[in-house]
């Protein structure tokens, strides 16, 4: 409880600090743990451009260095490094194809772990490579540059929109380098040395979390203004798709339901023809206050057309749907200016039980029955069965 407490007072100062940004949302910086799915696919899809772009990068520029180390190193030197080169110019042309395969955070993570790994490998080849041979002049400079590997991909970091976390998790590797090619060199390396290293490596992890966080939030805001309708706070019909989607994808893949309701306010023109445009806008938002006030946590409602409303309900049957539609409903969706309750025609769909095979015939098929409740006489949600439910918000007036 008190843990509660001093977590969401924490999260309370931070947002005030990051004025832009709720205190929901400043926790997102720190941990992927309840992201909106968009966030999490926006984000899926930035960092797999990027290690797109770096690794493709990489695979280019890797064997281009060969040159330079012939034209510096004795044969003994540059054949090895030359064999890593081209074995990690390789390894990063196969990550370029694993990542434009991918879409999904985890897929992301697994590209960007790659892409991580590949240069750690070549640090710790080229570390003990080079260790056998006595260096200096210009020698000695350009080895000393393959010592530079771990400090390069840690500040490659920066580019990604990574949380606290998620840089934390993917840092720790590059830190452990430095130790793990000391020891494998069985400690040649001094300790201040070793001490100066890891210092200078933490201050690098430091720079790169703070830009990745500041790209992360300026996403969480971009991404709250853009799929969220100003007025309604609802999704918008853009997002709605993009998360309908993603519902259908996953309810297709373990076989589960996917309900979905289309709910079109009852004789709204009049509101505004009787009361004004600003008063239609008032019904407008306390009925969907009052729709969200009686969602599921997991469902999302957006606004598909004016005064049309698509409610996305995953892991829910058509019957479920039904009972908390009609709870909703009796709940009321508020009244009129002249206190008359506000109603809606509603039709329902669902994945398995109407067999559809795309989410654009589930919207279909809700859209037919909502104008079959509106056929009906209107404040009447149709489902899957065709039945309709009686006056559903009428309840509310009665209660
Ligand atoms: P029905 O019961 O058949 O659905 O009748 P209706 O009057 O609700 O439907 P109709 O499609 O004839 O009219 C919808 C009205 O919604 C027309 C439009 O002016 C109004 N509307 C759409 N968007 C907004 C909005 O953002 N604010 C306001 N105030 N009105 C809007
Ligand atoms: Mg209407
Ligand atoms: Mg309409």
């Amino acid at each position: 409880m008190l843990k509660q407490a001093v977590a969401k007072l924490w999260l309370r100062a931070w947002s005030m600090i990051l004025t832009e940004m709720t205190a929901e949302e400043v926790a997102w910086l720190f941990w992927p743990m309840g992201h909106l799915s968009l966030l999490s696919l926006r984000r899926a899809s930035v960092i797999l451009t990027r290690v797109k772009l770096v690794g493709g990068l990489f695979a280019i520029l890797t064997p281009l260095w060969i040159a330079v180390d012939i034209a510096v190193f004795p044969p003994e030197i540059w054949h090895g490094l030359a064999w890593a080169r081209l074995l990690a110019s390789a390894a990063f042309a196969a990550i370029l194809f694993v990542a434009w395969q991918a879409d999904r955070l985890v897929d992301s993570y697994k590209a960007l772990a790659l892409l991580l790994a590949v240069p750690a490998m070549f640090f710790l080849y080229s570390y003990q490579h080079m260790a056998q041979f006595e260096l200096d002049g210009v020698q000695g400079a350009i080895a000393t540059g393959y010592t530079f590997l771990p400090f390069v991909m840690l500040a490659g970091l920066s580019v990604f929109p990574l949380t606290l976390l998620e840089c934390v998790a993917f840092a720790m590797p590059m830190l452990a380098m430095p130790v793990i090619a000391a020891l494998l060199s069985g400690m040649n390396v001094s300790f201040p040395t070793l001490g100066v290293t890891l210092w200078l490596l933490l201050l690098i992890v430091s720079v790169s979390a703070l830009a990745g966080l500041s790209q992360l939030g300026f996403m969480i805001v971009f991404i709250r203004e853009a799929i969220r309708d100003a007025m309604t706070g609802c999704f918008t019909r853009h997002s709605g798709e993009e998360l309908l989607d993603l519902q259908f994808v996953l309810a297709n893949r373990v076989n589960g339901p996917l309900a979905l309701a289309f709910i079109d306010l009852d004789h709204f023109k009049r509101v505004n023809d009787e009361f004004g445009h600003e008063a239609g806008d008032l019904v407008l938002k306390n009925a969907t206050l009052q729709l969200r006030n009686h969602l599921r946590a997991g469902d999302m409602l957006a606004r598909w057309g004016g005064e049309e409303f698509v409610l996305i309900m995953p892991s829910t049957t058509a019957a479920q749907a039904r009972l908390g539609l009609q709870r909703a409903c009796a709940a009321g969706l508020g009244r009129t200016q002249d206190d008359r309750p506000v109603t809606a025609s509603i039709g329902i769909a669902e994945r398995i039980a109407d067999r559809v095979t795309d989410w654009s015939e589930l919207v279909a098929k809700a859209d037919a029955r909502m104008y079959e409740a509106k056929q009906a006489g209107r404040n009447k949600i149709v489902g899957c069965d065709g039945e309709d439910d009686g006056d559903a918000c009428v309840r509310s007036v009665r209660a």
